[in-house]
């Protein structure tokens, strides 16, 4: 069993999130994707932040047409901040001598070393960082390995780092908000169903 992940706040899910998805899935054959919505915290809820109930079922709605993606509560089932380890964590114990895959942008990436026992998610699953435009990969962080579109990939029997650049989706949830608010056009960013689910719900506006 194979699982690749990607956590973060989906606010809302866009098309980068499932190519970067799809494309890792592909890559590395993996059997599910799990896409793991952060939980809001109620005070970050009244700063603007989406409650996690929305978000969740707009990962849903883009998700489900994709035989290989599911939708994971387990961050938001413990309504309180679940740290990537700790997720990370939970998974291994779940899925039992599966190969997880933690799939980050390279935005995210350069900021690892800030993130709770950052050591520790090198030991838990195969770190996999896809290119977001505007942010270089840091090459500094450990070792690791460039794949190439197409390139057969074996997974060692240790835990290992690899990037892939050609993943390249100039999208993020900020530009959708922003764009929303000046009332411009989303549908080229988002799966329909998820703009008909803005739409309905006024978030955003
Ligand atoms: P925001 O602008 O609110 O931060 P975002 O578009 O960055 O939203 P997140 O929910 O923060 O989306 O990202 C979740 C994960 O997906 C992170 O690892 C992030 O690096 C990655 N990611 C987001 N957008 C893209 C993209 N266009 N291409 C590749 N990876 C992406
Ligand atoms: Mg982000």
């Amino acid at each position: 069993m194979r699982i690749a992940i990607i956590g973060g706040t989906f606010d809302p899910i866009h098309n980068g999130h499932l190519a970067a998805a799809q494309s890792v899935a592909d890559t590395f054959q993996a059997d599910e994707v799990h896409f793991v919505p952060a939980f809001t915290p109620p005070h970050k809820r009244s700063r603007g932040m989406t409650s996690s109930f929305h978000r969740f079922a707009m990962v849903a709605l883009a998700t489900t047409p994709f035989g290989k993606f599911r939708t994971s509560t387990l961050e938001v089932d413990a309504l309180q901040k679940r740290y990537t380890v700790e997720t990370l964590e939970q998974m291994t114990q779940s899925y039992p001598g599966a190969d997880l895959l933690f799939i980050v942008g390279t935005d995210m990436y350069q900021e690892i070393e800030s993130w709770k026992d950052f050591r520790r998610l090198f030991d838990l699953a195969h770190l996999v960082i896809v290119n977001r435009p505007g942010y270089p990969f840091r090459e500094d962080v450990a070792p690791f390995r460039v794949l190439k579109p197409g390139e057969p990939v074996q997974l060692p029997a240790g835990k290992s780092v690899f990037y892939l650049p050609f993943v390249e989706q100039p999208i993020s949830s900020t530009d959708i908000r922003e764009a929303r608010k000046r009332g411009e056009e989303l549908t080229p960013w988002l799966p329909p169903q998820v703009w008909s689910y803005i739409e309905k719900n006024k978030l955003y506006a």
